[in-house]
């Protein structure tokens, strides 16, 4: 470790002690999606392998790691330890595998993958299309009336990230038919052919994270909004999901993320039903703060904290197991 993780991590300590058991005996839960191994131009805030590596070094340093579902018996036995805290990845993409994978083998983290089956051996989700299609484009400008943006300028990066939070925010919440008809027009109004078909995992990926350590939680077949479907229709995405990464990994999956995740928006008390009827053990949302004994388990917070400087993540990590309304207003959480 750096000098500056190694003064983070007994600052965060001494903090989390300092607070009392009642703070320091929450679980911090992480979401982690992409870990590229280089920087992202386009996405610069996403964390790099250099940068996965230095914060893993300090949570291996400050926090008790262990999967979710270790978790989970710990809440409901209210043996939890002090500083625990779970690490998850959402959606199965390949660089969870070949990038952060390593790295947490060598810090000797174990993690709880979330994937979403229907885009495993060559698939990709809706939303890298949209963003490889803005990534790819060619034009310095282009008309998305049809998406009411109008005409955008894509001159430089900052343009077209701003152009592809917007898209997203628009076709979030569309059925998956439609979502698919939209990614087809912007392919068509963007002028791309080629997108990539290597960003999510292969099954022999998924595979060898079950047999390194790793969790492996279900996270539907494609990823739709809960609340956009007929129950029937989710509980075929969520059981369908499950029983293809049963099948990949020949075992049970117990542990479930609600695709985008937050209560009452994306999922709403039938679904948290139907995940406990399934059979699941616990699942997680996106909604922040930090889990402790008597929390819903089906329904367990779920926190990024961002900053490009250690410390400033390590501080929002803190205020995040803090959890009050200060905390959240801070974090900028509703
Ligand atoms: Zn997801």
């Amino acid at each position: 470790m750096t000098t500056a993780e190694k003064l983070t991590a007994l600052l965060l300590r001494n903090a989390l002690g300092l607070f009392g058991t009642a703070i320091s005996s929450r679980l911090s839960i992480l979401i982690f999606h992409r870990v590229r191994a280089v920087p992202d131009p386009l996405f610069p805030c996403e964390p790099d392998a250099r940068r996965f590596e230095s914060l893993m070094r300090f949570v291996a340093a400050t926090f008790r790691v262990m999967t979710l579902g270790e978790a989970i018996d710990h809440l409901a036995r209210g043996t939890l330890p002090p500083r625990s805290l779970v690490i998850t990845f959402d959606d199965g993409y390949a660089d969870n595998a070949e990038v952060a994978l390593p790295i947490l083998q060598r810090l000797g983290l174990r993690a709880t993958f979330f994937i979403s089956t229907g885009f495993l051996d060559g698939g990709r989700m809706w939303n890298d299309s949209v963003i490889e299609c803005l990534r790819a484009c060619r034009l310095t400008t282009v008309d998305l009336e049809e998406f009411g943006l109008g005409r955008c300028e894509l001159a430089d990066l900052s343009q077209r990230r701003q152009v592809i939070v917007r898209l997203l925010s628009c076709l979030k919440y569309r059925r998956l038919p439609e979502r698919e008809a939209a990614v087809g027009l912007l392919r068509q109004l963007c002028g791309v052919e080629l997108l990539p078909h290597d960003l999510m995992m292969r099954s022999e990926q998924v595979a060898m994270l079950h047999r390194s350590g790793m969790e492996i939680g279900a996270h539907t077949v494609h990823h739709p909004i809960l609340t956009t479907l007929m129950q029937e229709e989710a509980e075929t995405e969520i059981d369908g999901g499950r029983e293809q990464l049963q099948s990949i990994i020949d075992a049970p999956v117990d542990v479930f993320a609600y695709p985008n995740g937050k209560p009452g928006v994306d999922y709403d008390e039938s679904h948290v039903a139907l995940v406990e009827r399934l059979g699941f053990r616990g699942a997680v949302s996106t909604a922040p703060g930090a889990a402790q004994a008597g929390d819903d388990p089906f329904q367990l917070p779920r926190f990024t904290p961002w900053g490009k400087s250690l410390p400033v993540w390590a501080a929002r990590l803190l205020m995040n197991q803090w959890n009050t309304s200060f905390s959240r207003a801070w974090l900028g959480a509703k």
